[in-house]
């Protein structure tokens, strides 16, 4: 580690203790900033790195709710406001036993970074609750997101800050959270992303980070004349992300054969088709069941349960071309990257984010592999939330095949800015040294714009 890193590292460990995930998040994106700032010693000087890693804001509230049986719950609350220099705050909502600070300013400080790849004025945020919404009714469900929408609406608004969903949180806890938002405020604007089709929402947003992945690898393999067409596909995680990098996969004629969930993952010899993603659709997102029960029900398939005495995952331990790891942070260790290498999978693009611990980044990008970090691969789900407050701005609805198209040629677009910086610093290939610069400019530049603020 350069004397510039492990100072500026070492400040910011000492000022955030305790926070392993945001420092893990910070590091890779310093390492990758060396040679730009030493090349542009303004950034230094007017310490945009510094104030790029202190959030702008934080709130902490608490949560009360009542369950089923009438007892009062309480949960945590968050939203970090990270960086609005180009834009309102902008990032989702996670719910998740495992949420607490260090886990949302990691992910808020990635999302700065990744909301200007998309090219779309979008500021960072993110926010969530420890709560976890598994084994819970819908009535509990929406009594909970009620409870954190009385709190959370007095922080966001359309022109401030526009949350979305992310783990545990998709349509049924924007809906929810939507009509306590435009019951306290009382007024119907798109202060969230990720809403039904009827109520302000827009077409692919659901599709949008998984097609946004599998677009990002098309565009990786095209730089070597290839296509999906035809690879064999390991695929983490069974919900939103997941689900629609395995349908865009299948339309590109790859062979999506994993899935997985925190109990364990499926192998499916065959190939997950298109009735079979049906079958995990329903599975999912309607009867809320376990990723075992695909196996119960497909015979080419065998469940393997998660064995958390194990150093590897076995997913990541099968022959393949390409992986997708789309459920959530360091599911793919140093041992995993290794095991990915050995099985000749030479394509990764990140559906969930910072999926991959450092150890196995540098494997991937040591070796030259095809290798799309997070804030680049699944920038497609926020690039798609900003169209969806485009269309809410212009009181517009675009049709499937023009929001497609924009999600297209906004990741193509993205590959391209995270390859000319990657070339630009002499480091061709490498889409993580690519992606932090491009996303770093376009902010660092809009700051210096601004003043000290
Ligand atoms: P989701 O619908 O809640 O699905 C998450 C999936 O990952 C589930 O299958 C879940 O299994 C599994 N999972 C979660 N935590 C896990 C853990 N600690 N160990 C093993 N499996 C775990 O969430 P999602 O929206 O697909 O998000 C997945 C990833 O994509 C996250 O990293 C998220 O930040 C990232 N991402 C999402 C979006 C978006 O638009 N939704 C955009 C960009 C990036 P269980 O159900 O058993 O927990």
């Amino acid at each position: 580690m350069s004397k510039f890193v492990d100072d500026f590292m070492a400040e910011l460990t000492a000022k955030n203790p305790n926070e392993p995930e945001f420092h893990q998040a910070v590091l890779e994106v310093v390492e990758s900033l060396e040679p730009v700032i030493a090349k542009n010693p303004i950034y230094r000087k007017m310490k945009v790195l510094e104030r790029m890693t202190e959030p702008e804001r934080v709130f902490l509230f608490r949560i009360p709710w009542v369950d089923d049986k009438g007892e009062l719950q309480l949960n945590k609350g968050y939203r970090i406001q990270m960086n609005s220099a180009i834009g309102p705050y902008k990032g989702g909502m996670r719910f998740h036993p495992s949420v607490n600070l260090s886990v949302l300013k990691f992910l808020a400080f990635e999302q700065v970074l990744k909301n200007s790849l998309t090219t779309l004025p979008m500021g960072g945020g993110k926010g969530g609750s420890n709560f976890d919404p598994k084994g819970k009714s819908d009535g509990e469900v929406m009594r909970f997101c009620q409870s954190l929408m009385t709190e959370m609406s007095k922080y966001i608004g359309q022109f401030t800050d526009v949350p979305a969903g992310d783990i545990g949180v998709g349509g049924r806890e924007i809906g929810y959270m939507f009509g306590q938002y435009k019951r306290n405020r009382d007024e119907f604007v798109g202060v969230l992303t990720g809403k039904g089709l009827n109520w302000g929402g827009s077409l692919v947003r659901p599709e949008a980070t998984g097609y946004g992945a599998v677009y990002f690898a098309g565009e990786m393999l095209a730089t070597r004349g290839e296509t999906l067409d035809g690879k064999t596909c390991l695929v983490s995680g069974s919900g939103n992300v997941a689900q629609y990098a395995i349908e865009k996969i299948i339309d590109l004629g790859g062979k999506p054969v994993t899935a997985s969930d925190s109990g364990g993952y499926i192998y499916d010899e065959a190939g997950i088709d298109r009735a079979k993603l049906a079958f995990l659709l329903e599975l999912k997102n309607v009867k809320r069941g376990r990723i075992s029960e695909y196996a119960s029900k497909y015979k080419s398939a065998v469940y393997v349960p998660r064995d958390a005495k194990k150093d590897f995952n076995p997913l990541w331990d099968h022959k393949a071309d390409c992986a997708f790891p789309c459920a959530t942070q360091n599911e793919i260790n140093g041992k995993d990257a290794a095991n990915l290498l050995r099985n000749g999978v030479y394509v990764v693009s990140e559906g969930a984010n910072m999926p991959t611990v450092p150890e196995g980044v540098t494997l991937f990008v040591e070796k030259g592999i095809l290798y799309g970090p997070g804030k680049a691969a699944n920038a497609g789900g926020v690039a798609t939330s900003g169209l969806e407050m485009s269309q809410n701005s212009l009181r517009l609805n675009w049709t499937r095949e023009e929001v497609d198209n924009r999600l297209h040629t906004i990741m193509r677009n993205i590959h391209k800015a995270c390859a000319e910086a990657a070339t630009a610093y002499d480091m061709p290939g490498n889409y993580v040294a690519g992606a932090n610069i491009a996303g770093f400019l376009k902010v660092a530049d809009s700051m210096l714009d601004q003043g000290v603020v």
